[in-house]
């Protein structure tokens, strides 16, 4: 499979298994199936719930044999609870308990947005605690001892905007953030942060590149645009004798961005995958360009809640 190339000359599989919402009991066999069909790359988190399983997957394929620990790339994600510097080692190290690994290959702040200790979920303001605060900075200071000690190979960055990214790269002291974990698709394709990261050497993975229909109802709005049945994808599809699904994961890999869509079907995964042998023209990607709309299914609302020091405009644009 394809890679992107880190610094040190680390590979990080193009194309990986999303993991959030797959419930415990589910996740354990998508892992399995998925990396026996030959994903090589999984996404994880601690917010979602299920790195236990994950991780009991991923020893089971170690025992087996289907995989070697050195063939696969295991993201996780530093939840915003955990930003404060003496709080983000002992995250790293539950998330590596329950994935039962030594280090994680890629380390990420989840969301720029800290929270207090213990929150998972906000439910008023007062479980927020502001940038000001609790500087991205510091976190960052804390994520790179991470790499100094050997717990994480390469750390970054998710739902960064352009002038968060560009400030982190300027205070980053050791090592520069080298991946951006964003929401991309066609109804959101995020141009001018493809040219950023490129210009500055940060990789962008994309995130909900299936249009995220499974997400809690609390997260959607009735009048939003359904990404896998947009008909122009589906004309594209029927000329590659492709599914819609492959199209949307292909287009990503075609603009150099990972992709890890994210299912818990035998079907899905193994189609998912297939992905990667669709070649996409240029006028297929010229045609998917229209598409663009602004769209963002996970639009970050839950941090906006009352007069929370959060708001769409500076999660976004600032
Ligand atoms: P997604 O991958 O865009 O969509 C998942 C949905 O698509 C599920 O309902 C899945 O159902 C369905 N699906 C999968 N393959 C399909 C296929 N071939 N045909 C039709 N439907 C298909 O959504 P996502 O989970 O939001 O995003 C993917 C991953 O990105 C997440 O799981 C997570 O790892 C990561 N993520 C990160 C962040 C962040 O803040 N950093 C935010 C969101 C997501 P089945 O399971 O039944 O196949």
């Amino acid at each position: 499979m394809e890679t992107l190339s880190f610094r040190n000359g680390d590979e990080m599989p193009i194309l990986g298994l999303g993991t959030w919402k797959s419930a415990p009991g589910d996740v354990y066999d998508a892992v399995k199936i998925a990396l026996q069909a030959g994903y090589r790359h999984i996404d994880c988190a601690l917010i979602y719930g299920n790195e236990a399983e994950v991780g009991r997957a991923l020893t089971e394929s170690f025992e087996r044999g289907v995989v070697d620990r050195e063939d696969i790339w295991v993201t996780s994600k530093l939840w915003n609870d955990a930003h404060a510097p003496e709080n983000v080692r002992p995250a790293l190290h539950e998330t590596l308990s329950d994935l039962q690994l030594d280090t994680i290959d890629l380390y990420l702040i989840h969301w720029p947005v800290a929270q207090k200790p213990g929150v998972g979920m906000p439910q008023s303001p007062n479980d927020l605690i502001s940038l000001q605060e609790q500087p991205l900075a510091e976190t960052w200071s804390a994520m790179e001892d991470l790499v100094d000690d050997g717990l994480a190979r390469h750390i970054g960055v998710s739902n960064f905007s352009i002038p968060k990214l560009r400030s982190l790269l300027a205070d980053a002291e050791r090592y520069a953030p080298e991946m951006n974990q964003i929401e991309l698709h066609p109804y959101l394709q995020q141009t001018e942060m493809l040219s950023f990261a490129h210009a500055n050497d940060v990789h962008l993975t994309a995130y909900s590149p299936l249009g995220s229909m499974d997400r809690p109802d609390a997260m959607k709005s009735d009048d939003e645009p359904i990404l896998l049945e947009d008909e122009t994808i589906a004309s594209i599809a029927n000329e590659h004798d492709a599914t819609p699904a492959q199209v949307l994961i292909s287009w990503g890999l075609h603009r150099g961005t990972a992709v890890i869509p994210k299912s818990v079907s035998e079907n899905h995964i193994k189609e998912n995958l297939a992905a990667a042998k669709v070649e996409l023209t240029e006028t297929d990607m010229q045609v998917i360009a229209k598409l663009d709309r602004g769209c963002r299914y996970v639009d970050g609302s839950a941090w906006t809640i009352g007069d929370s020091p959060y708001t769409m405009a500076n999660l976004w644009n600032a």
